[in-house]
């Protein structure tokens, strides 16, 4: 089963060649005891580790079952040291950090033998050693002997041909030796057990054959095998794999005997997760405050179709930038024209009647207003201590947008607390919105023909003020009309109409955005009037038919910007003429998506020129407001993610020191027959461990120290709860960190599962 075939072995240290075997041919059956006799330094160890297959030999043969191994590959070696070889060293061998029962059932473990197996089988070969009862004891807590008696449970329980002791008596008393030789001598009766010492009366007295070596040569063998012996015994080579739980077990209770440096590995490498995990804590709670407050507060904001709109879609955007083909500091004599910047941002929008009755036709139930901005003037009175005034500032005054839906909330309902009065849309009237402290400008107090510094809304809802119309203000003068001086005879001509302020407005606390300011805002009904008033007066009709102005015998100015063109005068004479703004105030976020894509429809398969244009203000500062948020967290997480970078190369760091630590670790696992690649997936695991908890407590940490900076922002700004860490980019976070640690420990653990197991059993 078993024979040496001039073996020869030779270590080279530096230029130094040390023999340490030479041409050594030996024939072992299949049971018996052999005991190797030697001085130090003769060549026992490197004899039995070449034998156990875990030392290569330089030339010669080793015939196992009858056939050569000069072929075998790496993995056949495991194999054959996991199912064919059991182990006893001198100094033991025991994993430290794993109890007496889980050293012995490692063997089985790396065979992938199932726990209740192992367990019942590592148990039976305990017994036999006698130490059942310290099963669950860690190796340190065991004198030597019986150190050595867990070893020989070891060697004994994945039930090999073959037993391997080096020396295993040699760090013993007597006593012991004696205890321990017995344990030996039973295993031998139906085993192969090669037994190396340098105490010959324990070799005699125990050993069937005693081979005898100097010098790496074979001196004398006590029991040769004889010409007409035949072997016809086998060994049995099953495959072999740690899974990754084995590796995850050895390596947590590793870490559990150095629970303090791995805490601090965990928390300095979470550093990078904890500021990540902040940065996207606050960034996504930003994100959903601004949003709250855009959909609050921005969401009623009008959205503006006017006769000159500002297009500032990507389009436009890149035909301004068209010239950007051209090249930078030309050596050409040339000037290249580029287009005017303004013009081609400018889009004139055609309200025809087309486009405003598809607006009447929009779907009312997203509107909460609409008002429609025509340049429709009209002439008031008033009438106070200081005599009668003309007031000029209804120019400035804005129309109060109407509710399309009677039974429900309008714009200014939702907008606004009502003071004082109630609004009737259907009566021409004025609105008075005071500030949030109820402050109003001196000349809005005088257009209504109040003085004073503080006015009681009794006083303001009293005041009567007189709409005149065409027909009594102007005189025709030849080809031309000039207003009338006489104002108290307007104010109280029969034709003139009474105009009260109907309530005094303020707009609510949390609707600032939209609502601050003051000033004067008319009923759409004042406009009704005024135009029914003045369709038929004579200086409307006139001025439809002249084409001058009639109010300055003056030829028009058709000029894109003037104030002077037919249409302008028609409205200042209160005609009807078409709306120059509509604004459409939608109900809320959603409504407002479903009016703009109403509107873009119109705009479906229509010439660029005949499309019109609207401006949504609330978009154009929500995507602003989005786009620097995105920005800011992609340069903090891209700062943070540095500190990920230099944790995994820590990590790395810790890892080398622990496969440094865990050298003796891993030769036993490989005596044991680990393959590699499971000392690989040890540290692997290792690394997972440490990746998992710095994620976690990264994680944790960044959850933890969202309440105190919550805290900072509810003080400085009053918004409650920004910072939110979203569980899955927690979840995301942690696989990161994981990924990333272990691809840190990768190398330190490639290079542990490259190191040599006789190199590793010898370091201390
Ligand atoms: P023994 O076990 O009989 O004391 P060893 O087999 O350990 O002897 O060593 C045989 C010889 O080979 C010794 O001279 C030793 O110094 C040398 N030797 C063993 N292993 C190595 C090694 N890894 N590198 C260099 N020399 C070695
Ligand atoms: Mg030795």
């Amino acid at each position: 089963m078993l024979e040496l075939k001039k073996i020869s072995k030779s270590y080279q240290t530096g230029s130094f060649v040390q023999q340490a075997l030479k041409d050594v041919s030996i024939e072992f059956r299949n049971n018996e005891f052999v005991a190797i006799l030697g001085a130090s330094g003769s060549g026992k160890t490197t004899l039995l580790n070449i034998i156990g297959g875990l030392d290569r030999y330089d030339s010669g043969d080793l015939i196992i079952n009858n056939k050569s191994t000069k072929k075998f590959k790496s993995i056949d070696w495991d194999r054959y040291r996991n199912n064919c070889v059991g182990f006893i060293f001198q100094n033991y061998n025991l994993i430290p950090h794993i109890s007496i029962l889980d050293n012995v059932e490692m063997g089985m473990t790396l065979s992938g033998v199932s726990s209740k197996e192992r367990s019942k089988r590592a148990k039976e070969a305990l017994k036999k050693v006698g130490l059942l009862e310290h099963a669950h004891k860690k190796p340190n807590q065991l004198s030597g002997g019986q150190m050595q008696r867990v070893a020989i449970a070891r060697a004994l329980v994945n039930n090999p041909d073959i037993i391997l002791a080096d020396e295993p008596t040699g760090a013993l008393d007597t006593k012991t030796s004696i205890q321990i030789m017995d344990l030996i001598q039973e295993i031998a009766k139906d085993k192969l057990v090669i037994m190396v010492t340098h105490n010959p009366e324990l070799a005699h007295e125990y050993a069937t054959r005693i081979i005898e070596f100097q010098d790496g040569k074979k001196l004398s063998d006590s029991n040769p095998i004889k010409k007409e012996e035949q072997d016809t015994s086998t060994l049995k080579i099953r495959k072999t794999a740690m899974s990754f739980a084995t590796a995850l077990k050895l390596s947590f209770n590793n870490i559990k005997t150095k629970k303090g440096r791995t805490l601090l590995t965990a928390f300095a490498s979470s550093i990078g997760i904890i500021g990540i995990g902040l940065i996207l804590s606050l960034s996504n709670g930003f994100k959903i405050e601004v949003d709250r407050f855009e959909r609050d507060s921005l969401s009623q904001a009008p959205i503006i179709i006017s006769t000159q709109a500002m297009n500032m879609d990507e389009e436009t955007m890149e035909k301004i930038s068209t010239n950007n083909h051209l090249e930078k500091y030309p050596t050409e004599e040339k000037v290249f024209v580029q287009d005017d910047v303004v013009q081609t941002m400018l889009h004139t929008n055609i309200l025809s009647d087309e486009y405003l009755n598809y607006i009447k036709k929009m779907d009312s139930k997203n509107l909460a207003g609409i008002s429609y901005q025509t340049t429709t003037g009209f002439t008031i009175i008033n009438h106070s201590s200081d005599g009668y005034q003309l007031v000029a500032g209804s120019s400035y005054w804005t129309i109060l947008p109407t509710n399309p839906n009677q039974n429900e909330n309008g714009i200014v309902e939702d907008n606004y607390d009502i003071l004082a009065g109630s609004i009737d849309e259907s009566v021409p009237g004025l609105i008075l919105q005071v500030d949030n402290k109820n402050q109003i400008y001196e000349s809005t107090l005088k257009a209504l023909g109040l003085s004073g510094k503080e006015v009681t809304f009794h006083d303001i809802l009293n005041q009567e003020l007189k709409v005149v119309f065409n027909d009594d203000y102007y005189i025709q003068y030849g080809e031309a009309f000039v207003p009338s001086q006489d104002l108290e005879k307007l104010y109280h001509s029969d034709h003139s109409v009474t105009l009260k302020v109907q309530a005094i407005i303020r707009g609510k606390e949390d609707k600032e955005m939209l609502t601050s300011g003051s000033g004067i805002a008319y009923t759409n009904s004042l406009t009704e009037l005024v135009i029914s008033k003045n369709k038929d007066s004579k200086i409307v009709r006139m001025q439809q038919e002249k084409d001058y102005n009639v109010l300055t015998n003056q030829p028009f100015d058709n000029s894109s910007m003037s104030t002077n063109t037919k249409d302008t005068i028609l409205g200042y004479l209160g005609a009807e003429v078409a709306p120059s703004i509509i604004y459409l105030y939608p109900k809320d976020f959603d409504s407002k998506e479903e009016i703009t894509s109403y509107l873009d429809q119109y705009n479906q398969g229509k010439e660029e020129k005949d499309t019109v244009q609207y401006t949504d203000m609330a978009a154009m500062i929500s995507s602003l407001s989005g786009n620097i948020m995105d920005a800011i967290t992609v340069v903090l997480v891209a700062f943070s993610s540095i500190s990920l970078i230099v944790s995994s190369i820590m990590i790395a760091i810790i890892t080398y020191i622990s496969v440094l630590e865990r050298i003796k670790e891993i030769g036993i696992l490989r005596a044991l027959g680990a393959r590699k690649k499971d000392i690989k997936r040890v540290f692997n695991a290792e690394t997972f461990i440490i990746g998992l908890c710095s994620g976690l407590l990264g994680i944790l940490i960044a959850y933890l120290l969202t309440i105190p900076v919550n805290q900072i922002i509810e003080n400085l700004s009053g918004l409650p709860n920004v910072a939110k860490l979203n569980i899955i980019h927690a979840i995301i976070l942690i696989i990161i960190n994981v990924i990333l640690t272990m691809i840190g420990g990768a190398i330190p653990a490639k290079m542990a599962s490259k190191k040599d197991p006789v190199e590793a059993l010898r370091t201390e």
